[in-house]
């Protein structure tokens, strides 16, 4: 029986191309992971997600858990027959939801009782029960079961809950059902603090996992002192396990962290900016809501193979925009997905080529062509 794995297949600098190897096919790393909530991509068919060449989609153990219930899943054959998703599925822990949505929340050192945001039911969530319900989903990827550190946080307290973290990973690992092709990611914690980063890496490494996520960043520390942790954190992680930074970020953010090591992403932004009427482009990002495209008959973006830039104009996706019509988002959050992974094929096709700095350069210099609206 072989665990999930990763291989390399070229490095340019700190950055790294790879294949991930799961029982739901490869993906070419690195990799950005459309987030699917709750069982979908939001305004997208599994059908259209494909399309824009995405190979990996995220489920929420916390929003499947309270709606339709994981047992439910597991009954209608799994969160990949469900989705109609036949890709690899990462799934997150609950942990960050629980923390971020649910009411009530009341911690111990065996996991976390909350009441659900949508009825007030009360449910628990322990690490065993984690592990449980992401086995019942079938995620090709489960994450350990973690705390999530608030943020700003003073050194102790940010080294007791990584502490807490890390006797909870032990837990996951134990309750982790091993199958071939499916793996377990442990979470570096720590914060913004060199030595606890240190601390979590050693003691998740001596626990051993199938790879290893990054937590705790992008929650208002600043892009800076983000590179600034990966910078310190990465070069300890294991060379032959892929390397997760969790909930990041922006194109800017992608490229800085492939730059550092990272090979997996995920983020609400291209579908949730798809939903506030914003588009990222090779030129920048756009407000479609705003006037100046009103008459606008040029794409969104010219460069883009998505339905919203190959078939509409700019004027006609801020009228559906203005009109409150659902084709507008569901536009929106297409181009947008389509353009992160127009963005990490380019990125991986340098590294490939040895020509990740130059690659990373003119991306950037795209996105000043026209000023941010
Ligand atoms: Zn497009």
């Amino acid at each position: 029986m072989s665990a999930l794995r990763w291989t390399a297949a070229g490095t340019d600098g700190g950055a790294r191309a790879g294949v991930l190897r799961t029982a739901h096919g490869t993906v070419p790393t690195p990799v950005f992971m459309p987030v699917g909530t709750a069982g979908t991509v939001k305004a997208m068919t599994a059908d259209s997600v494909r399309a824009t060449g995405a190979r990996m989609i995220l489920g929420n153990t916390y929003h499947l858990m309270l709606r339709p219930g994981a047992e439910r899943v597991a009954r209608l054959g799994g969160l990949h027959r469900m989705a109609d998703w036949h890709g690899p599925i990462l799934t997150d822990s609950g942990g960050f939801q629980v923390m971020s949505l649910s009411g009530l929340r009341k911690m111990d050192a065996d996991g976390v009782t909350f009441r659900s945001h949508i009825d007030g039911s009360a449910h628990r969530l322990t690490p065993e029960r984690s592990i449980e319900i992401q086995h019942l989903l079938g995620a090709d990827v489960t994450m350990c079961f973690d705390e999530c550190t608030p943020f700003p946080a003073t050194e102790a307290q940010t080294a007791t809950s990584m502490r807490l973290s890390m006797a909870w990973a032990a837990r996951c690992r134990a309750a982790f059902v091993p199958r071939d092709g499916y793996g377990l990611f442990g979470i570096v914690q720590g914060g913004v603090f060199n030595a606890l980063r240190a601390e979590s890496v050693a003691a998740l490494t001596e626990i051993g996992f199938e790879g290893y996520a990054i937590g705790g960043l992008a929650v208002g520390e600043g892009q800076a002192e983000m590179y600034r942790v990966l910078e310190a954190t990465v070069p300890l992680l294991p060379a032959d396990r892929p390397r997760y930074l969790m909930g990041v970020g922006t194109p800017d953010d992608l490229i800085g962290a492939v730059a550092r090591g990272i090979d997996m992403f995920d983020c609400v932004l291209p579908t949730r900016s798809g939903r506030t009427a914003r588009a990222y482009t090779s030129r920048g990002v756009l407000n479609m809501r705003n006037a100046r495209h009103a008459e606008d008959l040029s794409p969104l973006d010219p460069d883009c193979p998505c339905p919203a830039c190959q078939k509409h104009s700019r004027a006609y996706i801020h009228h559906l925009i203005r009109a409150d019509e659902i084709l507008g988002p569901m536009l929106l959050t297409w181009h947008n997905i389509q353009y992160y992974q127009t963005l990490m094929g380019r990125l991986r096709a340098a590294i490939l080529d040895g020509r990740f700095t130059e690659e990373a350069a003119a991306i950037r210099a795209g996105w000043q062509e026209r000023a941010i609206a």
